[in-house]
C-alpha cells in the first residue's frame, strides 16, 4: 500500500492544502485573491417581512404581491424569503422564560417562518409559487427555468448550531441573515427586504418621532456608530463588511405602492446601505 508520512496516499493527491490545517491565517493569505463563480447572477433575493409585512394581513401583502407578480411578468426573476414576526417573537419569549438554550430558540423561531413562507406560495399558486425548503435549494434553477417563484422560509437553517450571540440568549441569525446568506451564496442580482418604514432611520421610527431617515449608510461605519436599533438585523452588516459578493443591500418600505417596482428597477428608494 502506498503510504506517505505514515499515510495512505494516492499519488497526485499532493495540493497546497495537504497537511494544513486551514486554520493557519497564512495559508489563507498565501491562496490569494477570492472570486468564486456567480451561481444565480439574474436572480433577486427578495424577503417580505414578518413583523412588518406579513403580520398586516391581506392590506400589506396583496398590493406587494401584485407588485412583484408585475415585475416578473417583466422578466425579474426572484426567490421570496419569509420572515416571522410577532408569533415568533411569542415563542422566543416563552423559550426565554424557561430558559432554554439558544439553538432550542432558533430552531422554534425556524417554525414561524415556514408558516408565512407557506401562505404566501398559495397566495402565489396560480403564478407559479412553489414552497422550497433547504434540501430543495439544488433545484432553484429547475423552479426558475419551469416559471416557478420559489418561496422559503428566510431562517437559515442553523437551529441547534446556532452561534451564541454576543449577548443575551436570543439567536442573532434569523430571517434578514437568512435572506442576505442566501444571496451571497447565489451571487444574486440584488437583495431586497420590503418592510413596513421608509428605510433605516437614526433611530427607530415608532418610537422616536425625532428619528430621521439615512437614504445611504456604510455597513462598518453604522456598526462603528454604536446606533442602538437598526432595521435588519446586526449579523447582516458584519457579514456585509465581509462579504465576496453582496456588498450592497436594499431596504424599502412595502407599505407605499409603487416603491418595491422601484427598487427591483434600480431606483433609488429606501435605504441603501453599502459594505
Ligand atoms: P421584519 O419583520 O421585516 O424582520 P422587524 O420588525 O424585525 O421587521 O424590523 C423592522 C422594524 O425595525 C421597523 O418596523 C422599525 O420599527 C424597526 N426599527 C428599529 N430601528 C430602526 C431604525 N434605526 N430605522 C428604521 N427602523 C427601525
Ligand atoms: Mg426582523
Amino acid at each position: 500500500m502506498n503510504k506517505r508520512e505514515g499515510k495512505i496516499w494516492i499519488e497526485g493527491m499532493q495540493t497546497e492544502l495537504s497537511g494544513e490545517t486551514l486554520a493557519g491565517t497564512g495559508i489563507r493569505e498565501r491562496l490569494g485573491n477570492r472570486h468564486s463563480v456567480d451561481v444565480l447572477p439574474d436572480v433577486w433575493v427578495i424577503k417580505i417581512g414578518g413583523q412588518s409585512v406579513m403580520d398586516r394581513g391581506a392590506d400589506a401583502v396583496h398590493p406587494i404581491l401584485e407588485e412583484l407578480l408585475a415585475a416578473r411578468r417583466d422578466g425579474t426573476q426572484f426567490v421570496l424569503g419569509a420572515g416571522g414576526g410577532t408569533r415568533a417573537r411569542h415563542v422566543y419569549a416563552l423559550g426565554l422564560d424557561l430558559d432554554l438554550p439558544t439553538g432550542m430558540l432558533a430552531r422554534l423561531g425556524s417554525s414561524v417562518p415556514v408558516q408565512n413562507a407557506r401562505m404566501l406560495q398559495m397566495l402565489l399558486a396560480k403564478d407559479g409559487g412553489i414552497m422550497m425548503y433547504p434540501d430543495d435549494f439544488e433545484k432553484l434553477p429547475f423552479f426558475l427555468n419551469a416559471g416557478c417563484i420559489p418561496v422559503m422560509s428566510g431562517m437559515p437553517p442553523n437551529e441547534f448550531w446556532e452561534k451564541s450571540a454576543a449577548v443575551g440568549l436570543l439567536p442573532s441569525n434569523r430571517t434578514d441573515a437568512g435572506v442576505y446568506l442566501m444571496a451571497e451564496f447565489l451571487g444574486a442580482k440584488g437583495v431586497l427586504f420590503i418592510k413596513d418604514e421608509d428605510g433605516l432611520y437614526t433611530d427607530d421610527p415608532k418610537k422616536n418621532p425625532d428619528a430621521t431617515l439615512i437614504p445611504e449608510a456604510s455597513a462598518a461605519e453604522l456598526l462603528a456608530s454604536g446606533q442602538d436599533d437598526l432595521i435588519v438585523e446586526r449579523v447582516v452588516l458584519e457579514y456585509m463588511t465581509r462579504a465576496e459578493k453582496m456588498r450592497e443591500i436594499r431596504i424599502v418600505n412595502g407599505l407605499v405602492p409603487g416603491n418595491v417596482t422601484a427598487a427591483l428597477r434600480g431606483e433609488a428608494v429606501g435605504t441603501v446601505i453599502r459594505a
